[in-house]
C-alpha cells in the first residue's frame, strides 16, 4: 500500500449519517495507519455519535470555503456519506472536489421502492406534505426531521407524533404533538407497535431509503394508512456506491495502486 503511515493518506469523510460513523470506524481498520480520516459534521446535533478518528464541526463556508479546506489539509480523497436530503453540502463538495481535481465517492442510501399495496403520496417538499396532511388523517406520525418541522406549524386540525434522533434545540412550533427520540434501525414489531398505541392514520416521511428505517412504511403497509414521502432531490452526478463497503472496495482500488495526486497548499 502506499501512504507510510508517516505520511498518511488523507481523507475527508463528509458525514452526519450512520453510514459515515460505519465508515470511520471501517476505514482505519481496513486500511491501518496509512489513512487518516476526518469526519465533517454540519454541527446541528448536540452530541453526535462518537467516532474514531478526528472530527471538524460546522460549515465551510460555501464551496470554495470547502476547496480552500482540502488544499490546507492536504485531502487526497472526499468521500460524501452525508444524508440523501442534504443537498447543498454534496453540490458544495462536487464543485470543490472538480476544482482541484480531487477524486470524490458519493455513499448514496438506496431507494425505497415502492409496493403494491403502498399508499404514498409523493410531494416535493414539506410545504407540500404540510398542506395535504390534515385531509389525510388526525394523527400523524412526522418523521421528517428537526429542520423541516417547521413547515407543519400552524397546521390546528392534526395531532403529530414527531420522531427524532435528538433532543430539539427549540420547542417544536407544533400546536399538538408528542415528541418521542430514537436513532433507528427500527424493527417492524416496534413501528406497528408505534403506530397502534398512537392510533395514527397518516406517515409522514423523506423518502431517504436505506434498511433503518424502513419498517415503518412496512407497518404502515400493513395498516393500509397513507404515507405522505418527500421526494429525495436529484443526486449530484459523479461516482457513488450504495453501501459502506462498496466505499471500502473504491478506495481498496485507488489506495492499492499508483500513489494518488493529494491537494496542494500552494
Ligand atoms: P445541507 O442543506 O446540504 O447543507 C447546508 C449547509 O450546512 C452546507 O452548505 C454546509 O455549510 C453545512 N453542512 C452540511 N453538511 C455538512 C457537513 N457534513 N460538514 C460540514 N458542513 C456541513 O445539509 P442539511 O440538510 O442541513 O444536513 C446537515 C447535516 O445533517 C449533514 O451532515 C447531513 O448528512 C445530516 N443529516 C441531514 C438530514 C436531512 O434530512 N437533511 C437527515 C439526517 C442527517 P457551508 O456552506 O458553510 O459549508
Amino acid at each position: 500500500m502506499s501512504g507510510a503511515s508517516d505520511n498518511p493518506l488523507r481523507i475527508l469523510l463528509l458525514g452526519g449519517t450512520a453510514e459515515a460513523a460505519a465508515l470511520a470506524r471501517a476505514i482505519p481498520s481496513r486500511f491501518g495507519a496509512g489513512v487518516q480520516i476526518t469526519t465533517s459534521l454540519a454541527g446541528r446535533t448536540e452530541r453526535p455519535v462518537p467516532v474514531p478518528g478526528a472530527v471538524r464541526i460546522g460549515g465551510f463556508g460555501g464551496s470554495e470555503g470547502l476547496a480552500d479546506y482540502l488544499r490546507a489539509e492536504e485531502i487526497a480523497f472526499v468521500i460524501d456519506a452525508t444524508h440523501p436530503f442534504a443537498a447543498r453540502i454534496s453540490a458544495h463538495a462536487r464543485a470543490a472536489s472538480e476544482a482541484l481535481g480531487l477524486p470524490r465517492l458519493m455513499l448514496l442510501r438506496p431507494p425505497w421502492r415502492r409496493q403494491p399495496l403502498d399508499r404514498w403520496i409523493e410531494v416535493e417538499d414539506a410545504a407540500a406534505a404540510a398542506a395535504i396532511v390534515g385531509k389525510l388523517g388526525r394523527r400523524a406520525f412526522l418523521t421528517v426531521g428537526a429542520g423541516d418541522i417547521a413547515a407543519f406549524a400552524g397546521i390546528e386540525d392534526v395531532r403529530f407524533l414527531v420522531r427524532l434522533v435528538a433532543p430539539p434545540r427549540q420547542v417544536l412550533p407544533l400546536r399538538f404533538h408528542t415528541l418521542i427520540l430514537g436513532r433507528g434501525p427500527f424493527t417492524l414489531a416496534e413501528e406497528r407497535h408505534l403506530l397502534q398505541r398512537h392510533a395514527i392514520e397518516v406517515l409522514v416521511t423523506k423518502a431517504s431509503g436505506g434498511a433503518a428505517t424502513e419498517a415503518k412504511l412496512a407497518a404502515a403497509r400493513e395498516a393500509s394508512l397513507p404515507v405522505v414521502m418527500l421526494r429525495r432531490p436529484p443526486a449530484e452526478p459523479g461516482e457513488a456506491v450504495a453501501s459502506v463497503e462498496g466505499v471500502l472496495a473504491w478506495l481498496e482500488t485507488r489506495i492499492g495502486g499508483v500513489p494518488p495526486q493529494r491537494a496542494s497548499r500552494s
